[in-house]
């Protein structure tokens, strides 16, 4: 991207101030004709510290020119993609948008469901999924940043793409013109009938021509040179990948394997994702003529390789170094290219992320942490032996459904019996090994969590009828699952603490220290859009210095 020199700004300001003969002048700030609101899934707020000497494109420029907010985190307990995506956008908290995790048990269809499932509509384009549910945002119960901007001007448009579906369909809120994902099993980009009739005819285009299938034999291999890589760990290391594929170089396809499935799989899980997402957003701009008038225009883009390849090698592998060297040339493009589009001037860029990520584990306890890997299946028996050991109570009598951050009981109400019983489960699985504290659904819905630690933010993610009546405060760096790569998920520091970047004209760029939380993206990006901002979000808009442009 090119920098271009502030002076003109800097003149003009000085011309108004000087014709218009008194002191200080407050200018509305200039409203962008676009926004782009850029989640990149798992991105730790350290990564930019870390490997900001290796950056030179799209990550560098916003750290460079924009407005960095150094201390932002989310600020509720489940840091999982759904609940992480609808926060930024809707500028509440889970128990307030209802999206307590990617899925959640539901009492009355008594099984899982997906946060985007909804079965009174279909996917598009998608011949493997004919049986599967549709999807749509009817289980997100607020408002995004999409629905304020089209509730002000309903010629703006409102498009929200991503590598996944939830993060589009999330993102984009109930009135997003469109939303659409990469479907892993067709390699196409898909959407729902929720969203749209059909797919437009330019995005059939697009799918023809399957550009995602040049890098069918592919192979992924490092952009840097040997030593660069002494900033992260070993290249072979336990507890990476499927525990073959674990070292550079990877190849995109087994050998004599065909074109599908697992290719694209393996495809949306690379850097070469990415970049593809990127391709497909600039074709969006481009076919929707976005940013192209005076009704301003959403773009919300969400990128998840950084996830797929975080959750495999870990955030302290190369494959997380060179990950992120190449998203930041594959974003410094696509800047690049937007800018040539619809002009600096007319851009704001706002850069977030949904959750961060724990180490490996076994990476932790080398470096002297006390950090553990349990299985799922120690975890449940755990809890199952516990559950014995209640009087009266056999395990199945009280516990309808195990869930990696609590339990669903049979007694789901707050009546007298109902806190007793989970007050009673709650003292007995504080004891468990991977368990630093519990709270229960009847604490949650009082005031008396109000002094506990993370009380705060159990609170804030709790959403009765959703969230499990028990719910675990796991011990920090302990990591439930399975026995290789990580997760996020946890209300600690490593999964909460993400980067908020603003750029664009009239924002001061430099970092900002205050703490601040996610819930307060969205109010900032609605502040710079001119829109007013519902009553109910629990966000604020967040203030730069030259907020309003204040010239002197
Ligand atoms: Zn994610």
């Amino acid at each position: 991207m090119k920098k271009r020199p502030r002076l003109i700004l800097v003149l003009a300001g000085m011309m108004l101030t000087y014709f218009s003969g008194c002191g200080p002048q407050t200018l509305p700030p200039p409203k962008p004709r676009i926004v782009i609101v850029l989640v990149i899934e798992q991105l730790r707020y350290d990564y930019l510290v870390r490997f900001g000497s290796l950056f030179s494109g799209g990550l560098a420029e916003l750290a460079r020119e924009g407005a960095v907010f150094t201390n932002a985190r989310h600020r509720h307990a489940l840091t999982e993609c759904a609940p992480g995506h609808a926060t930024l956008l809707t500028g509440c908290y889970p128990s307030q948008h209802g999206i307590v995790g990617d899925q959640w048990y539901d009492r009355s269809r008594r099984r899982l469901v997906s946060s985007v499932e909804d079965s009174s509509c279909t996917i598009l384009n998608s011949p493997f999924r004919a049986n599967a549910f549709g999807k749509s945002p009817r289980q997100l119960l607020r408002t995004t940043l999409g629905d304020w901007l089209k509730a002000e001007d309903s010629s703006s448009q409102v498009i929200s793409l991503a590598s996944s579906d939830l993060a589009a369909i999330l993102m984009g809120g109930r009135r997003a013109d469109a939303a659409y994902w990469f479907d892993p099993t067709s390699g196409k980009f898909s959407s729902s009938t929720h969203h749209l009739p059909g797919l437009p005819a330019w995005v059939k285009k697009w799918n023809d021509a399957a550009p995602g299938d040049r890098f069918f034999n592919a192979t992924w291999e490092k952009l840097l040179t040997e030593a660069d890589y002494l900033l992260s760990r070993e290249d072979l290391f336990v507890a990476e990948a499927d525990g073959i594929h674990t070292t550079f170089p990877h190849p995109l396809n087994e050998e004599g394997e065909s074109l599908g499935a697992n290719f694209y799989q393996r495809l949306a899980a690379s850097p070469f994702g990415d970049e593809l997402v990127l391709e497909f957003a600039l074709a969006t701009l481009r076919a929707q003529q976005l940013g192209k008038d005076e009704h301003a225009d959403l773009l919300c883009l969400g990128l998840s390789a950084t996830h797929s390849i975080g959750k495999t090698y870990g955030p302290l592998s190369q494959e997380q170094q060179d990950n992120l060297v190449r998203l930041d040339l594959n974003l410094g493009n696509f800047l690049e290219e937007v800018e040539r589009e619809i002009g600096r001037e007319h851009l704001l860029v706002a850069l977030a992320s949904d959750h961060g990520v724990l180490p490996l584990p076994e990476e932790l306890r080398r470096r002297g942490f006390e950090a553990a890997r349990v299985s799922a299946e120690e975890a449940h028996e755990e809890i199952t032996g516990a559950l014995q050991e209640l009087a009266n109570a056999k395990p199945d009598s009280v516990l309808i459904a195990y869930a990696h951050n609590g339990l669903y009981l049979h007694t789901p109400g707050f009546g007298n019996g109902a806190i007793q019983t989970q007050a009673q489960i709650a003292a007995h699985l504080r004891t468990l090994s991977f368990v630093a504290d519990v709270f229960t659904a009847g604490e949650l819905a009082s005031q008396a969590t109000e002094a506990r630690e993370y009380g705060d933010v159990f609170r804030n993610g709790y959403f009765a009828g959703r969230s499990p009546e028990i719910l675990f405060r796991r011990k920090p760096y302990f990591l439930i699952g399975g026995p290789r790569g990580t997760a996020a998920g946890s209300m600690y520091d490593y999964d909460t603490h993400v980067p908020l970047i603003f750029w664009g004209e009239g924002l001061k760029a430099g970092h900002y220290e205050m703490p601040c939380s996610t819930v307060d993206f969205a109010p900032t990006l609605a502040h710079w859009l001119g829109l007013s901002i519902p009553r109910e979000v629990a966000g604020q808009k967040l203030t730069m210095e030259s907020d309003g442009l204040v010239q002197k």
